[in-house]
């Protein structure tokens, strides 16, 4: 019992031996006023408010695919491609492939790469309504490619070269292109920009079966031109495949109020080459 008392004691008289060093330290300390306003106490924050990020453009769109952009509008051109040989007038004609879509850009719209809105917009909502994806085979041209994969007359001033064209089969749905055909005009119907506007929401069947290279008439609303090729039609370079395909040209330009007509400039000079 002693010898815990004596053991407390020891602990007690070694906890004091510090404080005298303690007491020193907090003698030394200098203090510092803080000045302070009345009724001021800290800096006071406003209270945060929640705000929203406005999503980027690929960030709205919400389906599985992904969104077609005029990125799969480039030119399918390569110099990799054979010569091809054609006999015009008896005379035989070498056409050689452009240079590449690495080479040369999109057309351009004031100052920049352009392919008509409304070309992706109908594209988008395809694969948005068949959840399945548009194999875009031909976009833009340039001259080089235009010739090289098509060098018969007719495709002299296709509106691919202006950006204003483009082919494509919806994966899946081959065989189907009437279905495709019939999602175009529904396209229309369903878009609040062309209700009641009947110039685009209706569509008419072209009849003069003479002028064209198809032999379904084709269908054409104020705004675009559509184009269906069998199995066997329409086979140039760019449609080697075994399917159906769909053409759609544009006619009108919805935002500049004009209509769209193939311009030998515009299609040769207006785009960059390096
Ligand atoms: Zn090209």
């Amino acid at each position: 019992m002693h010898a815990c008392i004596v053991f407390m004691l020891f602990f007690l008289l070694q906890g004091c031996s510090d404080e005298p060093e303690k007491l020193q330290a907090s003698l030394n300390a200098k203090g510092e006023y803080i000045y302070r306003l009345h009724n001021e106490f800290f800096f006071s924050l406003p209270a945060p408010e929640p705000k929203l990020i406005e999503p980027y453009a690929w960030e709205s769109y919400h389906g599985s695919l992904p969104k077609v952009t005029k990125e799969y509008f480039r030119c399918k051109g390569s110099p990799l491609n054979p010569v091809r040989t054609a006999n015009v007038k008896e005379e035989t004609v070498r056409y050689q492939d452009c240079s590449g879509s690495d080479k040369h850009s999109l057309p351009l719209k004031d100052g920049k790469e352009f392919i008509y809105p409304v070309l992706l917009d109908l594209l988008n909502y395809l694969q948005n309504k068949t959840g399945k994806r548009v194999v875009i085979t031909c976009g833009h041209r340039c001259p080089e490619h235009n010739t090289y994969s098509d060098p018969t007359p007719q495709n002299r001033y296709s509106k691919h070269m202006i950006g204003a064209e483009a082919a494509f089969y919806v994966q899946g749905l081959e065989d189907k292109p009437e279905q495709i055909v019939n999602l175009i005009i529904r396209y229309y119907q369903e878009a609040p920009k062309y209700q009641a506007m009947k110039e685009y929401t209706e569509f008419k069947r072209y009849e003069k079966m003479e002028k064209t290279d198809v032999q379904t008439p084709p269908w054409y609303n104020k705004e675009i031109f559509i184009k269906l090729y069998k199995k066997k039609e329409g086979r140039d370079f760019d449609n080697r495949h075994p399917y159906p395909y769909l053409r759609v040209q544009v006619r009108y330009d919805w935002d500049r109020k004009e209509k769209v007509v193939f311009d030998w400039k515009q299609a040769n000079k207006n785009y960059l080459r390096k």
